[in-house]
């Protein structure tokens, strides 16, 4: 059971948590005990970034006054669910872990560094003491819960902040560590996003990469169901950030998952669904506002009710790079060249077509962009194109029914398509587009695919509604 950090945010929060988590335990009598893995409290992870970023410019002042906010924040939850002596023991970890997290960052600024290396040992602090803090409100509510630090758990490589897991390392840890904890009936709780290396030095997977630390301990203990515990109320059909009121869709196959994931619908780190599908486990996405929603069930293979598109996802601020051979035509090697310089730079590639004569592809990684260009122009004229957003259409029905590829186009009307991509997979199509068209391409899509007949009250009432809040 994976709680974000929405809903560990604050005191109440962590309250609703123990609840599904002690519902959870009594529903499956004898059976192991739930593990529960959770991220820093809401918003924790952005200000400790934050702090290492003025920590890197000089201003220890600032980087500590930070983190001075964020002791007080945890003292108040970290007290406000727990008392008397157990109160006392979590409120003098949670200082000690600051402690030590001030000294850090002060001699970070003294130094104006911040290597990746140590932006994980500062960051892996939200969830070192956020999973002290559940662990504790648990065994206040009665349930016997043990904390466990994760970075005895998860093995990782030394790529810092963006860590892969040693999965046969894990699973040796797991089940000497762990494993043992469930059986007894106790619930395990531990940090989401971090890890270590071998030799113990802390490291994390990523933003948003809590999720795939449910996933690799979960799949390590082989578990019936991996549950992400979030804000809402499941995989929905597009991000409802930007589409006004999308629908849960109930069911999905880990391969549409995975794209979705990918291209942006965050409620997920794509990451998440490698461990589920290599030991089949289905993962469920649920609401911990509204625990008795069932919420999204991803499985191996989804059958889709009615015809049609299964959800959109848009993926924003990516670049667009237009790489023209200098050379007549495309000569055999030239797309190895290309790509060669990509992997040299660790860079990923999202979105890839190709004419006669160029290749144009999508990175929202531009942290090597410049020395890409550099050594892409040895061979080729480079063009560069910033603010652009991919849109990207998923449902198994693509493969079957043409028709939902030539109603997304009109669909789009008029609005400038830079690149459009379908893979051999068939069960996704990316269009490429202004970042500035988003809203708009995104907005006319659902509503060709997803708004049913009778949706026009409802669109009517959600707008009043909001209207009334916005006044309020
Ligand atoms: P957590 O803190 O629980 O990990 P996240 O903020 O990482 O939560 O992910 C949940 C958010 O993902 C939602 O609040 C929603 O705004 C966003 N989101 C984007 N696309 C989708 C989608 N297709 N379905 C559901 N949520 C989405
Ligand atoms: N706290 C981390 C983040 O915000 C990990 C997570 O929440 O999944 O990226
Ligand atoms: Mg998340």
């Amino acid at each position: 059971m994976k709680f974000g950090g929405s809903s560990v945010a604050d005191a109440d929060a962590i309250k609703r948590v123990a609840s599904i988590v002690e519902r959870q335990q009594g529903r499956r009598a004898g059976a192991p005990s739930p593990v529960v893995v959770v991220s820093a409290l809401g918003g924790v992870t952005d200000r400790l970034i934050e702090a290492a970023r003025l920590a890197e410019e000089g201003h220890g002042v600032r980087a500590t006054a930070v983190l001075h906010a964020l002791v007080e924040r945890h003292v108040a939850v970290a007290s406000a669910l727990t008392d008397g002596s157990a109160q006392a023991q979590l409120v003098s970890k949670v200082r000690e872990e600051f402690d030590e997290l001030i000294g850090l960052v002060h001699a970070l600024a003294v130094l104006h560094e911040v290597s990746p290396r140590s932006l994980d040992a500062v960051l892996a602090a939200g969830e070192v003491v956020s999973s002290r803090i559940v662990a504790a409100a648990l065994s206040h509510q009665n349930i016997s819960a043990v904390w466990i630090d994760a970075r005895t758990i998860v093995v990782t490589d030394v790529e810092h902040t963006a860590a892969l897991p040693d999965m046969s390392a894990t699973r040796e840890r797991v089940s000497r560590l762990l494993a043992p904890v469930a059986e007894r009936g106790e619930v395990a709780v531990l940090g989401g996003f971090i890890g270590a290396t071998p030799n113990g030095v802390t490291t994390t997977l990523g933003r948003g990469g809590s999720d795939y630390s449910a996933a690799i301990v979960g799949a390590c203990l082989n578990v019936d169901e991996i549950q992400i515990w979030t804000d809402v109320d499941g995989m929905l059909t597009a991000d409802p950030r930007i589409v006004p009121q999308p629908a849960v869709v109930p069911r999905l196959a880990f391969a549409e998952a995975f794209e979705l994931a990918y291209f942006g619908a965050k409620v997920l780190h794509p990451s998440t669904i490698l461990p589920a599908v290599s030991n089949n486990i289905p993962v469920r996405i649920v609401n911990s506002r509204r625990p008795d929603n069932p919420g999204t069930l991803i499985t191996a293979d989804a059958r889709q009710a009615a015809g049609g598109l299964t959800a959109i996802a848009c993926k924003r601020d990516v670049t667009v790079i237009d790489i023209t051979s200098t050379r007549m035509l495309m000569a055999h090697g030239f797309l190895r060249r290309v790509f060669e310089v990509f992997e040299r730079f660790k860079t990923a590639v999202d979105v890839v077509t190709t004419s006669e004569v160029s290749v144009s592809v999508t990175v929202d990684d531009v942290r090597r962009l410049e020395a890409i260009v550099d050594n892409l122009k040895n061979f080729a004229e480079v063009g560069i194109e910033p603010e652009m957003a991919i849109v990207c259409i998923v449902g198994e029905n693509l493969r079957s029914d043409s028709t939902l590829f030539s109603r997304s186009v009109t669909a789009l009307d008029r609005i400038p398509l830079r690149l459009v991509s379908q893979a051999a997979s068939r069960r996704n199509i990316t269009f490429v587009l202004r970042d500035s068209d988003v809203t708009t391409a995104m907005g006319r899509l659902h509503e060709e695919f997803f708004r049913p007949a009778n949706e026009h009250d409802g669109y009517h009432e959600a707008t009043k509604h909001h209207e009334a809040t916005m006044e309020s």
